[in-house]
């Protein structure tokens, strides 16, 4: 038992009763910009929580007790809402505070703050108050701190998030999740954390579902971070592999022993913010499964198949969101 706390949107728990987490979802979200096309696309406040507590009550009859959501500060992040959904579902919400990769985040603020000085010290400061003291005037606090690389590259700009994120951790010990781009710089983003002094039992490198290439998978957990297979369901697109490819992939990890180190969720985004979105009829079929339930429905079930046992998928989807909190 520890004795570390997890800041939930209602308050906080302890790691052991977390129980079945999806660890990279969101409730909503929106690309900055989303906020000018409101005259056409209103906030709707009242579809959000629908669209979020219906499918956190479907979770939720499938054993689903926590939901982190990995919705950044300028990915139209809903602190208030989240708090209302987890309260309407009885599911836990953890709320994130970090900021997303350069070229789709919020940068140009920063980067303008960038030109007239150091911004580190203020993401540091941004980051510690939103864990310790709350979002805004909400009194909610940030469970996770969310950070982004780019395709290829680790800019100057995302460095100094990611350096911040492994302050803010060192002192308060709140998880770090991240983005990756098309299946790059894994290894990377785990180095630099480690060498900013984060805890790689604390870190969840995120998006690692869009490269199958058993090296580069070996090469991040090599750093002892968590791996985390968040974007099953979404296939073809985003540089996105396919399902059936995963499986063999996340089979072989967990077979060469590595399900104490796997994640799987699905980044799967309820509500857009500002229009909604005109996917190709094309594209359809390749997002059919793309849904939080996938996990339990079809992933679960593959798995299974491929001779992965009960035991290591508990591991996967109950034991190491809990150690990925609590330290251990
Ligand atoms: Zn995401």
């Amino acid at each position: 038992m520890s004795n570390v706390k997890v800041n939930t949107v209602l308050g906080r728990i302890s790691p052991e009763d977390m129980g079945i987490t999806l660890v990279h979802e969101h409730i909503c979200y929106g690309y900055p910009g989303w906020e000018g096309d409101q005259t056409i696309a209103p906030f709707d406040h009242d579809s959000i929580v629908k669209n979020g507590v219906d499918a956190l009550l479907k979770l939720k009859a499938l054993g689903v007790k926590t939901y982190i959501d990995a919705t950044a500060a300028d990915q139209g992040r809903q602190p208030e809402i989240l708090k209302e959904i987890s309260e309407k579902s009885g599911v836990n919400i953890i709320c994130s505070t970090g900021y997303y990769y350069e070229e789709e985040g919020g940068s140009a603020y920063w980067n303008f703050r960038s030109s007239l000085g150091d911004i580190s010290d203020e993401l540091y400061e941004l980051f510690l108050t939103e864990v310790t003291k709350g979002i805004r005037n909400t009194g909610i606090k940030a469970g996770v701190i969310k950070v982004g690389s780019s395709k290829g590259k680790i800019t100057e700009y995302e460095k100094k998030m990611f350096i911040a994120a492994a302050r803010v951790q060192k002192e308060t010990g709140v998880p770090i999740i991240t983005h990756t781009t098309e299946g790059t710089m894994g290894p990377e983003q785990a180095k630099l954390l480690l060498d900013s002094g984060a805890d790689p039992k604390r870190i969840q490198i995120g998006h690692m579902s869009d490269n199958l290439d058993i090296e580069y998978q070996l090469e991040t957990l090599k750093y002892g971070v968590y791996v985390s297979w968040d974007r099953m369901g979404l296939q073809g697109l985003a540089g996105c592999p396919m399902d059936e490819q995963r499986y063999n992939t996340l089979t072989e990890l967990i077979k060469r022993g590595y399900s104490d180190k796997l994640m799987i969720s699905h980044d799967y985004i309820i509500t857009w913010l500002g229009r909604p979105l005109k996917i190709p009829e094309q594209a359809l079929p390749l997002i059919a499964n793309w849904y939080p339930t996938h996990l339990f429905e079809h992933v679960i079930p593959a798995l299974k198949q491929g001779g992965v046992t009960d035991d290591q998928i508990n591991t996967v989807i109950k034991e190491n969101p809990k150690h990925l909190f609590s330290g251990e």
